[in-house]
């Protein structure tokens, strides 16, 4: 039988140190906060946004919300960047992701501060993922399949781990976090030829492809560990990863879609507020 990973469970482990240092913080005067910044009104965009205001509340991080209409202009946007850096009550900023054509998206995130930037959008904390430097924050729901992974044992070390995507939300951090822990890692993509041998050559497999039933029975080996990453639709109007249940089967352990990563993803940011308001707490303290 398969071992279901769910990701309640992390984010429960999670949990008590989290609102511990939180309620410390705000103790001492320094409410950790998020700045949450939208752009339109994309369904699953408001689905995560509320996943994470609710999680932080739970946690005890405040979160200030800057809504801008579809047709929003660049300059209003980069000005509310520029609002958040300034704001010293602000200790991490959530940008929506992608933004609407009219927008130059790499301007827009190489405008927000390092030390704000708790999703690892900036080239800077990207930088931090593939040296190892351990500066930045990386994207969240990368370090989510990594928190999964460890809070359940799972040592990657030596194992060969194959990641089908390579967006540098999810498919290039994780490729790189799971070589960090030694793991062999194949990354795979849209013209990667026979995907299903790839697949089958995993002890660790990553899906993060964004395509209902991507990976089948076929791709799949006994004894292989899942992390779906994927957030679809399915015919019935449910949400479903991008590997089909039957294929699960043979699994040792896979994540469930949902309640897989995307649970734990929320509080991994909320870690990273709290993390980013502690720095600017002790730099705070070091100048007086
Ligand atoms: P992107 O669309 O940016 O990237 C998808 C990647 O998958 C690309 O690298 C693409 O290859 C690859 N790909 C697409 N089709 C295939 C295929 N047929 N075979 C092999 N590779 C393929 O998506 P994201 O990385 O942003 O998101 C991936 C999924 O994760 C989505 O379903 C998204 O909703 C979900 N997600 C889940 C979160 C969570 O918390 N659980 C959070 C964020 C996202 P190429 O580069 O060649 O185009």
């Amino acid at each position: 039988m398969a071992t279901i990973l769910y990701g309640k469970a992390v984010a429960e482990a999670m949990k008590e140190r989290l609102a511990a240092d939180a309620a410390a913080l705000t103790a001492g005067g320094v409410t950790p906060t998020l700045a949450i910044v939208r752009v339109g009104a994309r369904e699953d965009d408001i689905a995560y946004e509320r996943g994470a205001e609710k999680r932080c509340e739970i946690l005890g991080v405040a979160v200030q919300k800057f809504l801008l209409a579809e047709d929003a202009a660049q300059a209003e946007l980069l000005c509310v960047i520029e609002k958040i850096n300034a704001d010293s009550g602000i200790h991490g900023c959530l940008l929506f992701r992608p933004l609407p054509a009219q927008f130059d998206e790499d301007a827009v995130r190489g405008a927000l501060a390092p030390e704000k930037d708790v999703d690892g959008i900036t080239d800077g904390s990207l930088a931090g993922v593939f040296s190892g430097s351990g500066r930045g924050y990386p994207p969240c729901t990368a370090q989510a399949c990594i928190e999964l992974l460890a809070h359940y044992g799972i040592d990657v070390s030596g194992r060969d781990a194959v990641v089908v995507g390579r967006s540098l939300v999810i498919g290039k951090p994780v490729a790189q976090m799971l070589l960090a822990r030694n793991a062999t890692v194949t990354t795979c993509h849209s013209r990667t030829r026979d995907l299903a041998e790839k697949c089958r050559r995993a002890d660790v497999l990553v899906v993060a492809a964004g395509q209902r039933g991507l990976v089948d029975a076929e791709s799949i080996e006994p004894g292989v560990v899942v992390v779906d990453v994927g957030i679809n639709v399915d015919a019935a109007g449910g949400i479903c990863g991008d590997v089909r249940p039957e294929a699960l089967e043979g699994a040792a352990a896979y994540t469930p879609v949902p309640g897989g990563v995307g649970a734990v993803t929320t509080s991994v940011l909320a870690a990273h507020v709290i993390d980013a308001a502690q720095k600017s707490a002790s730099y705070e303290k070091g100048r007086l």
